[in-house]
């Protein structure tokens, strides 16, 4: 798989909202440290896609997104890069510790990705852990099948910076008392068009409107292939007024 860029240079892009922070070029435009630049070298990107170009300056600017676009144009560096370099930017700080309550250790993740499926959240935490290598950000995930539950918190233990989850374990686990959602500064809807056509809504609402801080606390960014109503009533409800709106290519509703 890849990139076919020349599909690229000529898709319209539509960007509004207020004072847009300016889109990059290249990626040693975008401000990221040593790390993470070496990571995405090491990745074999040599440039950043439209949705990348528009994505990572806002992100990284601390301003929330709602992101329409196709499969395929790199929507998860596009949250991703920005995500990681901010928290190795924002060191200990940056980390909620893990509380022990009862013997039972709870994790508080900086960074949640939500994600429709388990396939795309096991994408999703390899290239978190690609762009993470080298640093000490540990990522996790979490899905729904039964065999897999004890592993999954079992690796919950190395720590949890970047959490990838699916939603209805992440409740799950959320109950159990093995995950927090107070330190988490950084919140991602991936596919949320997808999420609602699998009736994730109550679920998503659940863990978002729960033990997560509110939104002028954290920084959202959804991603969805189209724009209907309902995705843009959950964008009202969850990113904060001045959010940015970008779209790559034709967006249907
Ligand atoms: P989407 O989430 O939009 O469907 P992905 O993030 O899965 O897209 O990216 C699709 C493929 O393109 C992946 O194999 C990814 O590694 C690759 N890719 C992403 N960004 C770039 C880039 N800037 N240069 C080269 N390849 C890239
Ligand atoms: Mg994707």
């Amino acid at each position: 798989s890849g990139i076919n860029f020349d599909k690229y240079e000529n898709i319209p892009v539509e960007v509004s909202g207020d004072s847009v922070p300016a889109a990059i070029e290249h990626f040693n435009e975008a401000g990221f440290g040593p790390a993470v630049m070496e990571n995405v070298n090491r990745s074999g990107y040599s440039k950043p896609t439209p949705v990348q170009k528009h994505s990572i300056p806002t992100l990284l600017a601390n301003r929330d997104l709602m992101s329409c676009a196709q499969t395929g144009s790199g929507k998860t560096a596009a949250f991703l890069l920005p995500i990681i370099q901010h928290i190795l930017a924002g060191g200990p700080d940056m980390v909620k510790p893990p509380a022990f309550t009862n013997g039972r250790r709870t994790y508080y993740p900086c960074a949640l990705v939500l994600s429709p499926t388990r396939e795309l959240a096991i994408q999703i935490h390899k290239e978190a852990t690609k762009f993470s290598y080298k640093s000490n950000i540990q990522t996790a995930i979490l899905y729904g099948g039964r065999e897999n539950y004890r592993d999954q918190v079992n690796r919950l233990r190395a720590g949890t910076h970047i959490l990838i989850a699916t939603p209805g374990r992440l409740i799950d686990i959320i109950e159990q008392g093995f995950i927090g959602l107070a330190g988490c500064r950084y919140l991602v809807l991936d596919e949320a068009d997808r999420m609602l056509d699998m009736g994730f809504e109550p679920q998503i609402r659940k863990i978002v409107g729960q033990g997560m801080p509110p939104k002028t606390a954290r920084t959202t960014a959804m991603f969805s292939a189209t724009f209907p109503k309902e995705i843009q009533v959950l964008a009202k409800d969850f990113l904060k007024d001045n959010y940015i709106f970008l779209a790559v290519g034709r967006v249907g509703s």
